[in-house]
């Protein structure tokens, strides 16, 4: 499956560092986060709360627009390893500094210049969707909205929202998002992981996204899955994540293939692999292990993701055609 030619829509940059990189990082700081790893030398954590835990004493390394540059050559060389021909990843200009617009480009010069350099020498394209934080509330949303217009063009293409789905309505946040929307980026919220299908339809309905950032748990009400499926909302689907925060026991029982046979657009993420013990090519695997997926479906599964990307129509036609060729 490594090999095979793979999408991946929802990705959090911070989330990607592998392990290596955080321990190398840490010894370069002199930090010490002996706490969060296995003998293995992977992350380890005992359920959600400790997973967030070990999160952020992760991520707290990454600090400087140079570190950010490096996470991105480190993330993406792993990425085409495993076949990922097109990425988007979430940014904050909350971590890239502090929602201040002249410090958030600096964090953006690093990271597109590591992005070009990658797409040179292993032809991966990434993208950008700036993602506020929820649990820091509405208000705090405005700054990074700003960000993100301010700087939405061939890099930055969407805005959309992570951080704690048990925290206000989706609607809190319209201000961001307009502001987003105004600015020409396309627009994305992580609902229906944590939050049920309430929360799915809110942000469909109050801040007119045309992708879900998980959205899983719509599975809840067919009517809303009915809606989903006739407005064509797109589902950046990531089954590893559900299953390691304990969302669903296994991946029989995960409503993936439930949500497509009722005519959902799904597509397929890692979320924060390194977090989750997952990469795109087990991913597949498990798809294909556990629903019988195959190359059809998978060349399917990617095109809909290619078509569900939030990048220009030529980038798009470009990944289109290195789809194809592997379809061959
Ligand atoms: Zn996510």
């Amino acid at each position: 499956m490594r090999g095979v030619p793979k999408v991946e829509l929802h990705l959090h940059l911070e989330g990607a560092a592998p392990p290596g990189f955080v321990r190398s990082l840490a010894a370069e700081k002199r930090v010490d986060l002996s706490g969060i790893f296995d003998e293995s030398g992977s992350y380890a954590y005992d359920g959600f709360v400790d997973f967030l835990r070990v999160y952020e004493a992760a991520t707290s390394v990454i600090e400087t627009p140079e570190d950010y540059g490096r996470l991105v050559r480190t993330v993406l060389e792993e990425l085409a390893y495993h076949g990922v021909v097109y990425a988007e990843t979430f940014v904050s200009p909350d971590f890239c500094g502090g929602g201040d617009l002249a410090a958030w480009r600096e964090y953006l010069a690093s990271m597109q210049e590591a992005a070009a350099a990658a797409e040179a020498t292993d032809g991966i394209v990434l993208r950008g969707v700036v993602t506020p934080i929820r649990h820091f509330g509405p208000e705090r949303a405005k700054a990074p909205a700003l960000c993100a217009a301010e700087t939405a063009g061939d890099w930055i293409v969407g805005f959309g929202m992570g951080g704690n789905e048990a925290v206000g309505n989706p609607g809190d946040f319209a201000w961001a998002f307009d502001c987003a929307r105004e600015a020409g980026l396309r627009l994305t919220c992580h609902a229906g992981e944590w939050g049920g299908p309430d929360s799915v339809r809110g942000a469909v309905d109050d801040l007119r996204v045309e992708r879900i950032g998980h959205g899983v748990r719509a599975i809840e009400d067919l009517a809303l899955v009915g809606d989903l499926a006739e407005r064509g909302i797109v589902l950046e689907v990531c089954p590893g994540s559900n299953i390691a925060l304990g969302l669903y026991p296994d991946w029989a029982a995960h409503p993936i293939e439930r949500l497509r046979s009722r005519g959902v657009k799904v597509t397929v993420s890692t979320d924060d692999p390194p977090f989750f013990h997952t990469t795109m090519t087990r991913e597949f695997e498990r798809l294909a292990d556990t629903f019988g997926w195959d190359t059809d479906d998978f060349a399917a599964l990617n095109r809909l993701a290619a078509e569900a990307a939030f990048c220009d129509a030529e980038t798009r036609k470009t990944i289109l055609k290195k789809l194809e060729a592997a379809d061959v």
